[in-house]
């Protein structure tokens, strides 16, 4: 493997890498940046074959948590794990409590979380061996309806920049996936009077919508198909692709799901269609925002007033697109890299 080549295509950075031969605990700890404070990131604990693409997952998913923070003003870097999870019989707790040694050798560098394959239970054991672990039982609890206001404090920044509007009230919102983030959405963007197009794999949480806040249900294929003012992806990955956005009949997407551009150049795309994008590891922070609160004490509503803000967030990346004739996403980056070098600066 052209490990280093890796590194520097990532933009990287350092990555641990950890084994236990007692539990068979395997992890690769990857830490993008540390300039605005220790790196935060979730664990992951899944199957892979190929370790070269758990490393590139691990690389990948640490410089977006970079991003997410820096704009969020957290005093944070960009962390993640992958946990390879073993194909034999393994003792959970194990490979948990190894896990939490290894990262007690990292020197504080690096904050862990919960995420796909682990759970409160896992933080837990992981809180039995380490202080490098946040979004624990008696912590911060469940990140999405944090989420949720965010991105629907971003939804309105963009509603007022596009559409000149200061409030969603009679607004049309297709929201594709209703699962914990985008059912919180949905709650939030009915109480402020927004009339609501849903779409899910699963028909009981769609009709959880219709019956909670109104929601019209429309079939998963049709959801970008929806004449609407917004579009809120909150479903999978890469849903801004060649086959959607043609369809897309909104001025706005906004959405919480992560990596929403299918590549770069779909922002771009959106950009040149006229359609305001606004870039989701900006809008979804919310959740982030919360969980790192546990590590300065935490206080719910601290962590609704911070998350308040990815309004102003939102407006400032929107503004400076249309002035700048720049796209949102790129934006955003510019954002980032100004901050990272603000605190580059400062440290030093
Ligand atoms: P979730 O699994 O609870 O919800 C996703 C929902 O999308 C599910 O109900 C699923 O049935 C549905 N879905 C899947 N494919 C679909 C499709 N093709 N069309 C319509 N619906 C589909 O996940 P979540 O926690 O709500 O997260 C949603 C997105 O937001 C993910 O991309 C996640 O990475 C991102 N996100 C979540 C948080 C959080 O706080 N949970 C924070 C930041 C980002």
């Amino acid at each position: 493997m052209d490990l280093f080549h890796l590194l520097e295509q990532h933009d990287f950075g350092a990555v641990h890498l950890g084994r236990d031969a007692a539990s068979g605990m395997h992890c690769i700890v990857a830490i993008h940046d540390t300039r605005l404070g220790p790196a935060i990131g979730g664990c992951r604990f899944l199957p892979y074959d190929d370790e070269r693409d758990a490393l590139v997952d691990a690389l990948r998913l640490a410089r977006g948590m970079t991003y997410k923070a820096a704009l969020a003003g957290l005093p944070h870097g960009g962390g993640k794990t992958v946990m390879l999870r073993p194909k034999k019989l393994f003792d959970r707790a194990a490979l948990f409590r190894a896990f939490g040694r290894f990262l007690e050798g990292l020197g504080g560098r690096y904050f862990t979380a919960e995420d796909s394959g682990t759970g409160v239970e896992d933080m837990e054991v992981l809180r039995g061996v380490t202080r490098q672990v946040v979004g624990t039982g008696g912590g911060s609890g469940d990140p999405s309806p944090f989420t949720a206001l965010g991105v629907r404090r971003g939804i309105e920044a963009c509603v007022a920049v596009k559409l000149g509007r200061d409030t969603l009230a009679g607004l049309h919102v297709a929201v594709q996936g209703v699962g914990h983030v985008g059912y919180h959405l949905c709650k939030e963007l009915h109480a402020t009077g927004a009339t609501l197009s849903v779409a899910d794999v699963d028909p009981l949480k769609a009709e959880r919508a219709q019956r909670e806040f109104g929601a019209a249900v429309v079939p998963i294929a049709d959801i970008f198909d929806v004449p609407c003012d917004v579009l809120a992806p909150c479903a999978l990955g890469s849903a801004l692709n060649d086959s959607t956005i043609p369809r897309i009949r909104g001025a706005i997407v906004a959405g919480a799901a992560n990596n929403q551009l299918a590549e770069q150049r779909h922002g771009d795309d959106l950009h040149s269609r006229g359609i305001l994008y606004a870039p989701d590891y900006a809008i979804n922070a919310g959740g982030l925002i919360n969980v790192a609160l546990e590590l300065e004490g935490y206080d719910a509503g601290k962590a609704r007033v911070k998350t308040l803000r990815v309004y102003d967030t939102i407006r400032e990346i929107a503004e400076r697109s249309q002035s700048t004739f720049t796209p949102t996403y790129r934006v955003a980056d510019l954002l980032v890299e100004e901050k990272l070098g603000r605190g580059a600066s400062e440290a030093s």
